[in-house]
This record gives C-alpha cells, structure tokens and sequence, in this order.
C-alpha cells in the first residue's frame, strides 16, 4: 500500500476520542484509524491524556514515560476479537463493513450521473455518509461546502486543487476549499465521504440534480 500522506487533523481526533463528533464522521474516523498507524497513535495518546485529566488525581502529568509505554500497548494490542466476523482482505475495513457490508459486491449502489455511483449509509441524520464510485479519468462536479467534508479514499485515486489522495488519505474540505476531484485513470476510485451540510456546486445541472442525490 502507497504511504498515506493525508490525515486527520489533532482538532478531529480529539473530537472523535470525546464522542463529540455524528456518527456518520465516526464511520470516516473509525476507517481511517484502522488503516493509519500514525493516527492511530495520535487517538490514543488523546486518550491517555483525556483519561488523566478526569482522573480522581489531576496533579499527575503525563511523563514522556507514560505516554511512549501508553503508546507501545497501543501497538502490542492484538486485533480486537470482534475482528473475527468481518471479512479479512475486503476493501473494506473492518469499523466500516459494520455499516456498508463484506465487500463491494454487498453495496447496493445508485447511479447519480457520469459513471458515478453512491450508496448513502445508514447513520443518524445530524449527517450523511455515502460510498462512492467515480470511473477512472472522470470528475466530480465542481463544488464548495457549506459545512465539512470527509473524504478517504479506498480503492483507486483522485486529485483535485489540494493534491493526490490514494488508498487511506483524508481529504477535509470546509468552506474555503472549492474543489473538482479527478479520478486517476485506470481503475474505479472508491470514496466514503461525510458531510455535515449540502454541498455548494457551481453548475446548473448538478444543482437541479442535487434535490434527487440528496448530496
Ligand atoms: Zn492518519
Ligand atoms: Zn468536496
């Protein structure tokens, strides 16, 4: 697998780790988590941190010891036992076959126009999360957002005014990014992406279509 370049950034890690964020970015979190190393161990020194604070005794800090013994559980930890129903080798990771199935076959996918496909997964409605499939060489309609966007990449790539996102990069897009993602040529960029607001496109036809795709 490519390095990931793209993460999460402290402000949603922190959010994730004190239940603070909807489900449907969790789902975004979750995934990624489970493919990062980096952040993974980022989530959990957050955790450390936020487990001493509410300790009985807030006089104790968290010695440089503390935290590299905390993070090397954290990397000794065996794959939870849970781990054992999901489908090992899917192009889906483990936290998110909870929501989207096994596998691709599994997703009952929608055409939304241009070879693209989504699947919204089911979530509580404070947001959205969807699976989508993006035809290599083709793009996205141009758009802004109203609130923000996750975006990890699963299968394939895409590039867009931010730069190249492959298998396991986040992209996050609030509202000063106006963004046209591209999928690279070859294969089906597979996306899952969370959104907390509609988006803004800039086209007439993707706003007339944006009421039936519920983007
Ligand atoms: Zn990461
Ligand atoms: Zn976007």
């Amino acid at each position: 697998m490519d390095r990931i370049e793209h993460h999460l950034t402290d402000e949603l890690l922190m959010a994730y780790a004190s239940g603070n964020l909807p489900e449907a970015f969790n789902v975004v979190v979750a995934t990624h988590i489970s493919l990062c190393d980096e952040c993974r161990a980022r989530l959990g020194a957050f955790e450390a941190i936020g487990g001493a604070l509410i300790d009985e005794d807030a006089s104790v800090t968290l010695s440089e010891d503390a935290l590299a013994a905390t993070l090397a559980l954290i990397d000794a930890t065996p794959e939870a036992p849970a781990e054992i129903r999901h489908k090992l080798g899917s192009v889906f990771p483990a936290p998110l076959q909870d929501y989207a199935g096994a596998d691709l076959d599994d997703v009952k996918w929608r055409a939304i126009g241009g070879g693209v496909k989504q699947a919204v997964l089911q979530t509580s409605d404070d947001a959205t999360v969807r699976l989508l499939s993006i035809p290599g060489g083709a793009a996205m309609p141009d758009h802004g957002h109203n609130g923000m966007e996750l975006t990890l990449v699963l299968k394939g790539a895409f590039r867009d005014e931010d730069g190249r996102f492959a298998r396991g990069d986040i992209e996050i897009a609030d509202e000063d990014l106006h963004h046209t993602p591209v999928a690279e040529h070859g294969e089906d960029c597979i996306c899952l992406a969370a959104t907390d607001a509609p988006l803004r496109f800039r086209g007439l036809l993707p706003r007339m279509a944006q009421p039936f795709v519920g983007i």
